[in-house]
């Protein structure tokens, strides 16, 4: 899985607190820690992805 976040991102932080391992808060987006995702976190990135207000998590498996 890749995983990358683009620019509709508001940087509410929503993904970090789901999948801190991945997600790391900018100073104006979030960014992404590590991809491909390790496959232990893949369900953490899907929920993140499905819970981000912004639909700024682009996932392609
Ligand atoms: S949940 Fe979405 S909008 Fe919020 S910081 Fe993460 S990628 Fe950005």
């Amino acid at each position: 899985m890749e995983v990358k976040v683009n620019d509709e991102c508001s940087a509410c932080g929503i993904c970090e607190d789901i999948c801190p391992e991945v997600f790391e808060l900018g100073d104006e987006k979030a960014e992404v820690k590590v991809s491909p995702v390790p496959a232990d976190l893949e369900d953490k990135v899907r929920e993140a992805a499905e819970e981000c207000p912004s639909e700024a998590i682009e996932i392609t498996e």
